[in-house]
């Protein structure tokens, strides 16, 4: 099956063409003709499936086919709204919105806080037709009169099961409340919660559900590994493994902001070149620390869950859990940036003794077992007893994120025993 195939016009199938795909990805085959067709689409599909492309495509058909309604003084209103639950995945729908609309007169703009509100007020003087944004600052221009909703003809919820996540909620049945009822509207989803299904049957009009099999639930090009080591000696692992086997390119997962900073400072203490990024860095740095991760000249990005979510960076050859997340869909998300694009990837997660439980969930999560190993020197101390995890152990932590149950008391299912971890054969991965 070819771009053309599925009814995109020529300007957009050479802009695909000139970006290198040469055929549709499973979402976008399904997602694209529904699109075109007018109907409201409810997706299921993750990051690195290929559903930016399978939304941006047919809408920039959409709006360069069809002549926008009320144009007034030259300049045609907003007509198609992107929403997105972070910073970094609007910059990224919005570079391809650009780039696969580059031989089409429509013009873009992306949105979110964090930056100065006055550049974005004054972009929005200029012709937009379609605007990429997260809901809190789309909200704070709404009330500022600065941006007129009113003519939106397509809405995208991308990532909807991360904007609840986020508590996004409420921001996202005020913008609902600013748009008119007479649209298309497409919701991409992860995964499709109870919580999903009642946003969607509030949203969506006779929708048409397209779903592509989770990436990465069991993905063979993903070796998982974990390692037992106790609590405090994490770091003092995480710092041999990287410099034993020569890893490069570690994007390293905390649960907190907090822990991030820490992790990332100690390890440029252990000269292991490293930077954090969160939801607490400006729009300035976070982009730096992205950069440089990208072009290879940072060793570690250590990252929290919501921070990550969303970024492209592919193929990545390890990423390590050096704490284990509260919600173990999330450990999905995080091993999915290894691994792509037929690459293999290392998965490697430290796990002490107050995790057992997450990772219990985890495996039963990913319907496959994860086996534990101890380094030698790195003996797990059988003294140490769990500890509750702490959830918010720093304010303004990620908002109305309940951790899920870790496991049913009654099916816990076998391995895990501390006292049985068996030696790692050898100090994993690649030689000195
Ligand atoms: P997404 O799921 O939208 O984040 O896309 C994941 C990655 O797949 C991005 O790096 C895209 O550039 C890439 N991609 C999207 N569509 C295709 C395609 N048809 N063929 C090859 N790669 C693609």
């Amino acid at each position: 099956m070819s771009f053309a195939t599925l009814g995109l016009s020529p300007a957009i199938v050479r802009a695909v063409t000139e970006r290198g795909y040469t055929e549709p990805t499973p979402i976008q085959a399904q997602a694209i003709p529904v699109i075109l067709a007018g109907t409201d689409l409810l997706g299921g599909a993750q990051t690195g499936t290929g559903k930016t492309a399978g939304f941006v495509l047919p809408i920039l058909h959409l709006l360069s086919q069809r002549p926008a309604a009320n144009a007034t003084a030259g300049r045609s209103p907003i007509r198609a709204l992107i929403l997105t639950p972070t910073r970094e995945l609007a910059a990224q729908v919005e570079d391809s919105v650009r780039e696969y609309g580059k031989h089409l007169p429509l013009k873009s703009m992306m949105m979110y806080g964090g930056v100065n509100i006055n550049p974005q007020i004054q972009k929005l003087r200029g012709q937009v037709d379609i605007l990429v944004a997260t809901p809190g600052r789309l909200l704070d221009h709404a009330q500022q009169r600065t941006v007129d909703l009113s003519q939106i003809e397509i809405l995208v919820l991308d990532e909807a099961d991360r904007m609840l996540d986020m508590g996004f909620i409420r921001d996202i049945k005020k913008v609902m409340s600013l748009l008119p009822k007479k649209r298309q509207t497409l919701l991409f989803s992860a995964t499709f919660s109870n919580e999903i299904k009642t946003l969607a049957d509030s949203l969506l009009i006779s929708p048409v559900t397209v779903e592509v099999a989770r990436r990465n639930t069991a993905n063979e090009l993903i070796a998982q590994k974990a390692y037992a080591v106790d609590r405090e000696r994490k770091r003092e692992l995480l710092t041999h493994l990287i410099k034993e086997n020569n890893w490069f390119q570690v994007l390293v997962f905390t649960r907190t902001k907090h822990a991030a900073n820490r992790l990332a400072e100690n390890l440029v203490k252990d000269g292991i070149p490293s930077m954090a990024i969160h939801g607490n860095k400006s729009q300035a740095a976070r982009t730096r620390a992205l950069n440089t991760f990208k072009d290879g000249s940072l060793q570690v990005l250590v990252a929290t869950d919501i921070a990550a979510r969303g970024i492209d960076i592919s193929e990545l050859p390890h990423v390590v859990n050096f704490e284990l997340p509260n919600v173990a869909e999330d450990y999905v998300h995080r091993i999915g940036r290894t691994g792509r694009a037929g690459s293999q990837g290392e998965a490697t997660s430290l796990v002490c003794v107050d995790e057992l439980k997450l990772l219990t969930a985890i495996e039963r999560l990913t319907k496959s077992p994860i086996a534990m190993e101890t380094l030698p020197g790195f003996e797990v101390d059988p003294r140490i007893k769990a500890e509750p995890i702490l959830q918010r152990s720093q304010p303004g932590n990620t908002p109305n994120r309940q951790p899920r149950p870790a496991a049913k008391s009654n099916s816990r299912p076998a391995g895990h025993d501390y006292a049985r971890v068996p030696p790692a054969h050898r100090s994993g991965g690649r030689g000195r």
